[in-house]
């Protein structure tokens, strides 16, 4: 969604809704990070490993080294809040029907051409409106709003790791799931840490080649492929989603290396999402893609051995929104947008033959 609709979209509790006076509240020591000689840092959040100086701030803009201990900028300043239905993260095969609430705070330490949210995304905490937001009071708003989960979300959750890992320990304590809408871009230590804490992990794979992610992403491929076979490991719920940008990341062959590599890493049970494009922040130039593309996408993944393939950001009722059964290819859960129109499941089972369709089940 849009920034402008963020902060308008929920009333924050008193305490959340006064603007920032001072930095301090906001202001905790990082967490993974390791300490250098001369005062300097190495951080060991995402795979940049910025060696920063005293004074001086990593990539992402929202980490600073103060005299020699590193300080994380953000925790719990909260710049974008809204209940979003999950379908919308996508996340298909996770309490379906439900509302997620929505929080994001400022920064990335990625910068994606296409991204829809460069103005949170790409700025520094300092450049953008927030609301400190500390996470009992996430959990407490969250079933206020009758979301069943928090979604760490919009910007990159990985750059607010600390608030993330303590909010969905709170939310955990308020009966409530916590799920992380990342590029994937983070060390396995802290990966780790967020795997033990939240219920379910979606990864932004941008596309299948070092070429686009070092052209169109300024990151890597190699770690995020690592992250995901490290969440398919450790057990963490998580679907991947793959935004089609015509002529840059559209061909058969990337579709086909996406399809073999996940039948061959993580399971032929992971969903995928092939997302469609639209023209955004430095991307103006490219068209929207095309439906035949994303169709297209589909049909090499599913020909490939793929259960779970999916279009997304399409016209509302294309029949490749809905689940089926991948025994008797029967439609187990019906989609319409964000909406879910019919569930055939029992207790995660195919109604119509008991096939296991995996996920995290329970609600429409
Ligand atoms: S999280 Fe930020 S400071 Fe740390 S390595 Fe990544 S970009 Fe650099």
């Amino acid at each position: 969604m849009k920034r402008r609709g963020f902060l308008q979209a929920v009333a924050l509790p008193c305490a959340a809704a006064c603007a920032a006076s001072s930095d301090a509240r906001f202001t905790i020591e990082a967490r993974f990070y390791e300490k250098l000689p001369y005062k300097k840092i190495k951080c060991k959040l995402c795979p940049r490993e910025c060696v920063i100086d005293d004074r001086e701030r990593g990539y992402c803009g929202v980490r600073e080294n103060r005299g020699g201990t590193y300080y994380s900028l953000v925790y719990a300043r909260v710049c974008a809040a809204h209940p979003d239905p999950i379908e919308k993260k996508p996340l298909f095969h996770f309490l379906p029907g439900s509302m997620a609430f929505s929080v994001a705070t400022a920064g990335c330490n990625v910068n994606c051409k296409f991204c829809q949210n460069w103005d949170i995304s790409q700025v520094r905490p300092e450049q953008v409106a927030s609301n400190f937001l500390p996470p009992k009071d996430l959990a407490a708003l969250t079933r206020q709003y009758q979301c069943l989960s928090i979604a760490y979300t919009y910007s990159e959750p990985v750059v607010f790791c600390e608030y993330v890992l303590d909010a969905a320990a709170a939310g955990r304590e308020a009966g409530l799931k916590s799920v992380v809408i990342s590029g994937g871009h983070i060390q396995q230590e802290p990966l780790k840490k967020l795997c033990g804490r939240v219920d379910a992990i979606k990864i932004d794979l941008k596309a299948f080649s070092e070429k686009y992610y070092k052209e169109v992403v300024n990151g890597e491929l190699k770690p995020v492929l690592n992250a995901l076979a490290t969440i398919r490991k450790l057990g963490t719920w998580t679907e991947v989603v793959y935004l089609v940008v015509p002529t840059l990341n559209d061909s058969d062959e990337e579709f086909r290396g996406l399809a073999r590599w996940i039948l061959s890493e993580l399971g032929r049970d992971v969903p995928l999402h092939f997302s469609r494009f639209h023209p955004e922040y430095l991307l103006k130039d490219l068209p929207p893609t095309p439906l035949p593309t994303l169709e297209r996408a589909k049909a090499i993944c599913d020909a490939e051995g793929l259960d779970y393939v999916y279009i997304g950001n399409v016209a509302p009722g294309h029949p490749a929104e809905n689940t089926r059964c991948p025994k008797c290819r029967r439609v187990v859960v019906e989609r319409a947008g964000f909406t879910i129109r019919a569930l055939a499941l029992d207790g995660g089972k195919c109604r119509f033959c008991q096939h296991a369709i995996p996920g995290i089940w329970g609600r429409i």
